[in-house]
């Protein structure tokens, strides 16, 4: 997508939002796991940034700034210079199953975006005060509004109900304040403001790295000096080092593996082909690896997935590469993984529950096996290498 103008909001058909709830999506090349279906699904700050951190790459994005009061509970403010939010739709971006992203069932086919229900905002309205500044680049001036309980509502008592116009850049902003102040049981279910706010960085800093060509920043309220922050149009390496430190950085290894049209399709460079016997349908998945040598060695693994470009959780994969690690490094010590993986949308399983952002895919043993061995080839000529280096 780029960021010119916006497709319209419309609401899905009631048609379509039954085959979307019975698991007829069976073709999304962004598939939806960890996906607002309700308002439980937004149980945590860093699960409605994540939606709205989402949102913001689906408009094209370059930029996102992401502002913090009390760990994201207060207010969670994300501003982006995305395609904007035409105006004329504004009175129903906060309504459930309202979406420019598809309008018919064959645009599930094709679909290159991350959203598609049309559910996020609406949850968020029913948890928190959401507000909206938004404008167009066909629009002279921003306009904002104000949402409760998936409609649009006066900002201050005795305004009318229109969007307000306002002064602002081409983008979005999305302000959520007050999270959960109507669930007060999910509100003392969540530890710390401070623990919340490492959660906001942990999502944020994931995404910088999976999209590095997007400069991310997020910062608290009246802190000048932003705690992440990433330039435009970096590389994966160049993100990680500056994100993750030079120690991960300079012991990187890299692998890609897969066919090659996905791949390329991807715009992923050094590609190599999958090996004959790697699997019966090779153009079926592709994946990139970023992982340190045995050189490296941290307390605690620190393991991103990404699987059809979200980020997701696998305890089996992550049990199968800290396996891999266990044989090289000292007891105690644990590895960065960076991986990303792309399945062929027919193999994930969409059966998952929504809460769950854990991932099952079809022949995940056999993915898993290949990758770890591959990984396990390339760890274990890079200690031979040592070894000999050591003895020259
Ligand atoms: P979905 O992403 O599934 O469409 P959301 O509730 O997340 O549903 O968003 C509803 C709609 O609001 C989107 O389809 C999009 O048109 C618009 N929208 C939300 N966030 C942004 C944004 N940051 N920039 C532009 N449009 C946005
Ligand atoms: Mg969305």
């Amino acid at each position: 997508m780029t960021s010119s103008d916006p497709l319209p909001i419309r609401r899905l058909t009631e048609s379509l939002i039954n085959k979307i709830a019975a698991g007829e999506v069976r073709l999304l090349p962004r598939f939806q796991l960890w996906h607002s279906t309700c308002p439980e699904i937004i149980h945590r700050p860093a699960s409605a940034l994540k939606e709205l951190l989402e949102n913001c790459l689906d408009a094209g994005a370059t930029s996102i700034r992401v502002t913090v009061k009390e760990g994201g509970l207060k207010l969670l403010q994300i501003q982006d210079n995305g395609c904007g939010i035409r105006k004329a739709d504004l009175p129903i971006l906060a309504e459930r199953f309202t979406t420019s992203k598809i309008s018919t069932f064959s645009d599930l086919t094709k679909i290159a975006t991350y959203g598609f229900r049309g559910e996020a905002l609406a949850s968020m309205s029913h948890v928190a005060h959401l507000s909206v500044v938004t404008k167009t680049k066909s629009e002279t001036c921003a306009w904002k509004a104000h949402y409760l309980d998936g409609v649009l509502v006066e900002g201050k008592p005795g305004q009318t109900v229109d969007p307000k116009p306002c002064a602002g850049n081409d983008g979005t902003t999305i302000i959520i304040e007050d999270l959960f102040y109507n669930t007060p049981t999910r509100l003392a279910a969540l530890k710390s403001t401070s623990d919340e706010y490492a959660r906001i960085l942990d999502v944020m800093t994931k995404y910088a790295i999976h999209n590095p060509k997007v400069a991310f920043v997020c910062k608290k309220v009246g802190s000048n000096t932003p705690d992440l922050s990433t330039p435009p149009n970096a590389d994966k390496p160049q993100a990680i080092r500056m994100l993750y430190g030079n120690a991960i950085s300079k012991d990187l290894l890299h692998a890609s593996f897969g066919a090659k049209k996905v791949q390329e399709a991807e715009g992923v460079e050094d590609v190599e082909m999958a090996d004959a016997e790697d699997t019966n349908r090779p153009e079926s998945w592709s994946a990139e690896a970023r992982f340190t040598n045995p050189n490296y060695q941290s307390k605690k693994m620190v393991f991103l997935l990404f699987i059809n470009h979200r980020l997701v959780e696998s305890p089996r994969m992550k049990r199968a590469l800290e396996n891999v690690y266990s044989g090289i490094l000292p007891k105690g010590a644990s590895p960065f993984v960076y991986l990303s993986l792309q399945i062929d949308p027919r193999d994930v399983d969409v059966n998952v529950h929504p809460t769950k952002k854990e991932v099952h895919f079809l022949n995940e043993e056999s993915i898993t096996d290949q990758i770890t061995s591959r990984l396990q080839r390339a760890l274990a000529a890079q200690s031979q290498s040592r070894v000999f280096e050591y003895q020259t």
